[in-house]
């Protein structure tokens, strides 16, 4: 957007549909690049950060008040941020990963922010800089406010480590009380982010690594929102629908490239793959109709806060069991050539067994069973 252009002018469902054309008009692109990263150790997706931010994703969850489209900060951005989602993780999970925390982090920024870091951060958004949002700790490194309000330690599984530039992390004041936020601005390739120790199966070009913070100054430009706001409902329960989005997106691709193998080898029409396939399709269309309902209800919190938490919760589990269901089938109809690194499925499979695991699903699963037994309605009649 140049200076002169009002952000109200940018703001409309058209523009919607612009990023959004943009945005499949790269994902070939993308998915391309997906397989080539995959293929190296630490791979930093620079070139699909870039691409994002040429094509706006950077920008469209700020508010429109801040030149954005309110993709994540508004409720009417609903629709669009589940389609850019799906689609942006339909053509990398890696990338979809990214772009999920860089939604996150500026939902946070512009809920909690101050005028000036709400300023600060639609600016660096412009600029291109990807935004993340770092809470996962481990015993032995986690992220600390000492006395005299400078960061000790840091925070594990990163992802975006060393190409994020704005990350929002949680840290305690010595260790111990409620939880803080803070944006903390690092550089491109910063020798604080180390990622060697993420050697795993899948979601490996989605620089997932360990990020140290020591002796950053916790200044009142960094320090975002009052004490254990990040954790705050249903916004953080809530927000679940957007990893999903992102597993629907790696689902579908799967279920593509199954298709694409029965339409070359023509074995489709053969009852046991034709039924297969019917619950290939099933299961990813059972997955969207979750997926969307969530979205929502929980961006345009059109239910209490309790509601939603437990939809969301019960559309976790739905979306990994669907997930886990084609993952299976896809490797039951394809044969042993779904495992031989030369069939794209194999690396598809990978990524998505790898990010479908999230925190805490068990626990998601019986909230939002207990809520259920408490809800006066009929079952058919509890969600909006
Ligand atoms: C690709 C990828 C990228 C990531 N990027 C980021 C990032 O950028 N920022 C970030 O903060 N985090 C990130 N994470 C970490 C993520 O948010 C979770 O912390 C992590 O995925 C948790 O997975 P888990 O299977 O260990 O979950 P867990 O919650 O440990 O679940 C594992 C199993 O233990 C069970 N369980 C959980 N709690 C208990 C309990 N108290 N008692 C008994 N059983 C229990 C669960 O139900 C489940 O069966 C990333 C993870 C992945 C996979």
């Amino acid at each position: 957007m140049d200076a002169l252009t009002p952000a109200s002018a940018l703001a409309s469902p058209a523009e919607d549909e612009a990023i959004l054309a943009r945005l499949r008009a790269l994902a070939p692109a993308i998915a391309e690049r997906a397989a080539a990263l995959d293929a190296v150790e630490s791979a930093l997706p620079e070139a699909d950060v870039a691409a994002l931010a040429e094509a706006g994703l950077l920008t469209a969850p700020l508010p429109r008040a801040l030149g954005g489209q309110g993709w994540g900060s508004e409720p009417a951005g609903a629709d669009s941020l589940f389609e850019a989602l799906r689609l942006v993780g339909r053509a990398s999970l890696p990338l979809g990963r990214l772009y999920e925390g860089h939604v996150n982090a500026i939902r946070l920024v512009t809920e909690h922010g101050t005028p000036a870091q709400r300023a600060a951060a639609a600016a660096a958004a412009r600029d291109g800089l990807l935004f993340g949002v770092w809470n996962t700790e481990r015993p032995g490194i986690d992220l600390r406010i000492d006395a005299e309000g400078i960061l000790r330690g840091g925070k594990v599984l990163c992802s975006g480590a060393g190409l994020v530039e704005r990350a929002l992390v949680t840290g305690r004041h010595n260790g111990e009380g409620p939880q803080q936020m803070l944006l903390v601005p690092l550089e491109r390739g910063t020798d604080r982010a180390e990622s060697s120790e993420w050697r795993v199966t899948g979601m490996r070009a989605s620089a997932t690594g360990t990020v140290m913070m020591e002796g950053i100054a916790a200044t009142p430009e960094v320090v975002l929102g009052e004490p254990d706001a990040y954790m705050r409902q249903p916004g953080f329960s809530g927000g679940a629908w957007r990893f999903l989005a992102v597993h629907l997106g790696g689902l579908e691709a799967v279920a593509e490239a199954l298709r694409a193998h029965h339409r070359r080898t023509g074995r489709g029409e053969d009852p046991h793959q034709a039924a297969r396939f019917g619950q290939v399709l099933t299961a990813a269309e059972s997955a969207r109709l979750w997926v969307l309902n969530a979205a929502r209800m929980a961006e345009e919190e059109v239910a209490e806060p309790a509601r939603i938490i437990a939809y969301v919760d019960l559309a976790r589990g739905a979306v990994e069991r669907a997930a886990l269901d084609v993952l299976e089938l896809a490797q039951r109809s394809i044969g042993l050539q779904a495992f031989t690194r030369a069939n794209p499925v194999e690396r598809l499979i990978r990524d998505l067994a790898t990010y479908l695991r999230q925190p805490a699903p068990d626990r998601a699963l019986v909230g939002g069973a207990a809520a259920g037994l408490g809800f006066a309605e009929a079952v058919g009649d509890m969600w909006p």
